[in-house]
């Protein structure tokens, strides 16, 4: 069994966007800058916008931060946002989910140009991606392509299959997926036999959000398993998806969590970043 080492890639990509971002510096004497804008007081999208911030420190982005308050009112949230559209400083802007419910999260992703939608959420880029065009992927399943590219785990050909079908996860993974020529199952909380849909897969991933769900006898001999899931044990302990400790000695490759999914997830913003600034300015 391999493990997949998502810190380990995770710094070759950001050493990888930080030399773009010198290059870019060097020609065009600019950094890709990031404006991130968090609204309220939501303790957990703190700590994940001091992470975007810091990763991009890391990366050689610049990073612009905006706070509003928890009581911010629509107006207040799409003028600054319609600000950051015309700065052309910022090249990516991500407005950190969820809000304050007093606003209406789609409404407020559309005022974001889509050539500065670094998330890859818009309407727009679900659109190029289904459509196999260039345009900006949703970070998480992008990470995870990244992982299976660089552990040399080949897609096409093989039969994937996908648990969870989120628009920010599930969707855009079964998309890539067949966009690399897997042959591609979405499974949900509504698929008859899981567990033997589960059992077919050579590259199994994991994005449900439930606890060590996936356990042994969901798991083909010798497939590539990827867990998404972000959960928390019975001992309030940060675990994934899967039943690692089942599942590790029956599989050929493998993610941890926390140190595989996970950390691909904010590199793939610089990525992403970098990549919308590399555009803007080559125009
Ligand atoms: P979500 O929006 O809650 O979607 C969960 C999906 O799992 C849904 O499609 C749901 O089916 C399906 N599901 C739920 N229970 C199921 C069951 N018993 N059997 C089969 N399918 C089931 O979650 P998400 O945003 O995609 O996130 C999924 C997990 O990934 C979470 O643990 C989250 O924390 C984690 N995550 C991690 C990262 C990272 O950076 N590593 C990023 C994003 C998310 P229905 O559609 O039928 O309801």
């Amino acid at each position: 069994m391999i493990l997949i080492d998502g810190k380990a890639v995770s710094a070759e990509i950001r050493a990888e966007v930080k030399a773009r971002s010198d290059a870019l510096e060097q020609k065009f004497g600019v950094r890709p800058g990031l404006a991130v804008v968090l609204i309220g007081d939501d303790p957990a999208s703190k700590v994940y916008v001091r992470n975007k911030v810091k990763a991009c420190e890391e990366s050689g982005i610049r990073s612009f931060a905006h706070y509003l308050p928890a009581d911010a009112t629509r107006e207040e949230a799409i003028s600054l946002l319609r600000k950051l559209a015309c700065d052309e400083k910022v090249h990516g802007i991500l407005v950190q989910l969820p809000l304050p419910k007093q606003l209406d999260a789609q409404e407020l992703l559309r005022e974001i140009p889509v050539e500065k939608d670094v998330d890859g959420f818009s309407a727009e880029n679900v659109g190029r991606l289904s459509l196999k065009q260039e345009g900006t992927v949703a970070c998480t399943p992008l990470g995870v392509m990244e992982l299976l590219k660089r552990y040399k785990i080949s897609v096409a050909g093989k039969r994937a299959v996908v648990v969870g079908r989120s628009n920010i996860v599930g969707k855009p993974m079964a998309m890539l997926l067949m966009n690399a020529d897997a042959t591609v199952t979405v499974c949900h909380s509504k698929t008859a036999n899981l567990p033997e849909e589960c059992r077919r897969a050579d590259i199994l991933v994991a994005a449900i959000g439930k606890a060590k769900f996936i356990g042994a006898d969901m798991v083909k001999e010798g497939a590539a398993v990827i867990d998404v899931g972000m959960d928390r044990d019975e001992n309030g302990k940060l675990c994934g998806d899967v039943d690692f400790e089942a599942v590790k000695e029956k599989v050929s490759y493998i993610t941890p969590v926390p140190g595989g999914v996970g950390p691909m997830t904010v590199t793939m913003l610089m990525y992403n970043a970098c990549a919308a600034a590399e555009r803007a300015l080559q125009k």
